[in-house]
């Protein structure tokens, strides 16, 4: 099963990983299908969004910190509650059917991981899942 490992560099990073995934799509040699993209972190996500233009996910960023500051009334001790619920809110996994052995992905769209709680080494499980 394919998994990728991206080394983040602040605290909250975005990275596209979309070009990877395709990569992945394109050496599963199948045509029609889903993809998974799992995180398995609980504080990192995946989202998917306007993979063009990077002010978007710069206003993604500030928008969840203005939601979900990192400091609070929090109870966990480890000080990294706002990166745990910012990643139960917004999902460690996306799915994206697949067609003619591509991504159905919009074309304004790219394939993010993010990470609430860097810098750290991080894992992107995929697997996809070939229709019958
Ligand atoms: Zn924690």
């Amino acid at each position: 099963m394919p998994s990728l490992s991206f080394k983040t560099t602040k605290k909250t990073s975005f990275v596209n990983i979309t070009q990877h995934i395709k990569e992945i799509v394109k050496n599963s040699g199948v045509s029609s299908g889903l993809c998974l993209i799992y995180v398995p972190h609980t504080t990192a996500c995946v989202i998917i969004n306007e993979g063009v233009d990077p002010t978007v996910v710069k206003d993604i960023s500030q928008a969840i910190e203005g939601l979900i500051p990192w400091s609070g009334l929090y109870e966990h001790p480890e000080g990294n509650s706002a990166a745990h619920i910012r990643s139960a809110i917004i999902g460690n996994s996306r799915i994206v059917p697949l067609e003619n052995g591509e991504l159905m992905l919009g074309s304004w769209e790219g394939i993010f991981l993010v990470d609430f709680d860097g810098p750290r080494e991080r894992k992107v499980i995929v697997k996809i899942l070939k229709e019958v």
